[in-house]
């Protein structure tokens, strides 16, 4: 049978090969912090585990005392790795303020001589916090479901041993020990705090790449300019969709951007083009996408557009826009934009050919002068053709 104290080594040394596997993870990359506030974790909680080891072979008020605030700082350093994780902000002066409160609870017990209390008070207060952890990741669990609810129920495993460990203690009224509680609560505790922490370990590692890899995928699919989609995620979403008689596609290009950069400099470009952005984003609804084509061409797919919609939207962004001032001083400037309509048919047209449509449309706008809306030619037939399209 292996005793506590090798027990106690075991979980030692697998919390310490745990903290340098995510440390190096977290270093590699720097860029989710939240692998940083649990290796901090289990700093603290290594100290913990052999200042409580010392403690087991030398009892004392003071040991006990060291040992509570070291591992009630880790506990409370692992709740805020958890709300660091689901908030994206970092919590530490929460697991400061939740150590000071644990500390002032349980260290003049310890001190009095009223271990026994202490102990019932630092595995209650370390089931709060295991459980309060448990809780955060479980509110997250969208992100990466069979990640999230597999962290979720190893951390809610160990503050239930814990837990048991000061019922243990109490149903025994044992008030002053003397020395560390040795009961089968205890050695329960310690296999499931080693199993519970090779699991978690290795969910917050799959967590921290899956992150990782939504995060580049993310990049890789927005425009940096803009923020907006970018061509291969519009594409991504809609080149195998067919779009129907209530889908439109207004394309939109500025006007003689070219020579805006030229006169202004292409940090004013830039500035239209961000701006450009943001009014065509002002106008989306629920399932409604936008995108930057490239260079200064946008596309914009309205869902569930009536007849008219994708027109007025074009022309009221047109009035918006062409009010806008760029530049600064005597240098002030206004951009336009020209724009093409087109919409899907009732028996679905593929997604490239509406597109194609809008584009050709958006080029008639051109030669008719710019500054313009023109719709498709088929459906402008299908309207009565008439030129109802100065911007
Ligand atoms: P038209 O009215 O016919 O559309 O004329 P235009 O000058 O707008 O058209 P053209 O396609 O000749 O010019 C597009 C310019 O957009 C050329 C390119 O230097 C500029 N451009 C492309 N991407 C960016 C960008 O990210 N920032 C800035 N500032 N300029 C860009
Ligand atoms: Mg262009
Ligand atoms: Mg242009």
């Amino acid at each position: 049978m292996v005793d506590y104290q090798s027990l106690l080594l075991a979980l030692g040394v697998s919390a310490a090969c745990l903290m340098v596997t995510l440390f190096g993870t977290w270093f590699s990359r720097r860029s989710d912090s939240f692998l940083l506030t649990l290796v901090i974790a289990l700093f603290l909680t290594i100290g913990g585990i052999v200042a409580y080891s010392f403690y087991t072979l030398k009892a004392g008020p003071l040991g006990a005392s060291v040992a509570y605030t070291l591992l009630m700082a880790g506990f409370s350093t692992i709740y805020s790795a958890a709300l660091q994780f689901r908030t994206g902000t970092r919590r530490w002066r929460t697991a400061g303020l939740l150590t000071l409160l644990c500390a002032a609870l349980g260290v003049p017990l310890m001190l009095g001589g009223l271990d026994g209390v202490g102990f019932i008070v630092m595995n209650t207060a370390t089931a709060l916090l295991l459980v309060e952890t448990a809780r955060q990741y479980w509110l997250a669990r969208r992100e990466a479901p069979g990640a999230l609810i597999g962290m979720a129920v190893l951390y809610v495993a160990s503050g239930v041993s814990f837990l048991l460990c000061a019922a243990v203690l109490l149903a025994g009224r044992q008030w002053s020990l003397g020395h560390a509680p040795q009961n089968w609560a205890e050695n329960l505790n310690i296999g499931v705090c080693i199993a519970s922490m090779t699991g978690i370990g290795a969910l917050s590692l799959a967590l921290h790449q899956w992150r990782m890899a939504a995060h580049h995928k993310r990049e890789s699919m927005t425009d940096s300019l803009t923020g907006l989609l970018n061509r291969r995620a519009l594409f991504d979403q809609y080149q195998n969709r067919r779009l129907h008689s209530s889908t439109a596609v207004v394309v939109f290009d500025i006007d003689r951007f070219k020579s805006i950069n030229d006169q202004y400099g292409h940090a004013a470009g830039d500035d239209v083009l961000r701006t450009f952005a943001t009014e065509l984003v002002r106008e989306l609804d629920g399932q409604d996408t936008v995108a930057r084509l490239g260079g200064e061409e946008f596309a914009m797919i309205l869902e569930n557009s009536h007849p008219g919609r994708a027109e007025a939207i074009a022309r009221s962004i047109a009035t918006r826009f062409s009010a806008r001032d760029f530049g600064a001083g005597s240098n002030v400037f206004r951009s336009t934009f020209s724009a093409g309509v087109a919409v899907g048919t009732e028996e679905g047209k593929a997604f490239e050919a509406v597109l194609g449509s809008a584009d050709d449309a958006m080029f008639a706008a051109k030669r008719a002068g710019r500054n313009r809306v023109e719709i498709a030619r088929h459906l402008r037939q299908v309207t009565g053709g008439e030129d109802r399209n100065r911007a």
